[in-house]
């Protein structure tokens, strides 16, 4: 998941260099409102922790990791395990890591 803010003048997002999981931890670090500088538009954007956003960043590049541990399960069951292992750890792999990211976006989201 990242974090980003809409600028106030160009409409592009912006990615706040912060792993804050909720609104309130990001404003313990940063601070209720700070600047950033909008790296499209260099417009300085005062922003308020409630005007910023999680949203998920995982897409198909989460496969390898289920695909892996897919791969193992199928070396124990030969060569058509391999293929079912592979199948199925990739696919089990990115389902649990994009709804791990879903419910850490939806967290931060309604902190
Ligand atoms: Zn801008």
């Amino acid at each position: 998941m990242k974090l980003i803010i809409i600028c106030a003048n160009c409409h592009n997002k912006v990615a706040l260099n912060s792993q804050a999981a909720t609104r309130p931890a990001l404003a313990g670090t940063c601070g209720s409102n700070f600047n950033i500088s909008c790296p499209h538009c260099s417009f300085q954007n005062l922003v308020y922790t409630d005007q910023v956003f999680a949203e998920p960043t995982l897409n198909n590049l989460s496969i390898p990791a289920g695909a892996i541990v897919g791969g193992i399960i199928g070396l124990l069951g030969g060569p058509l395990g391999l293929l079912i292992g592979l199948t199925a750890g990739g696919a089990t792999g990115t389902a649990i890591d994009r709804n791990k990211e879903n419910q850490a976006v939806a967290r931060f989201n309604h902190s």
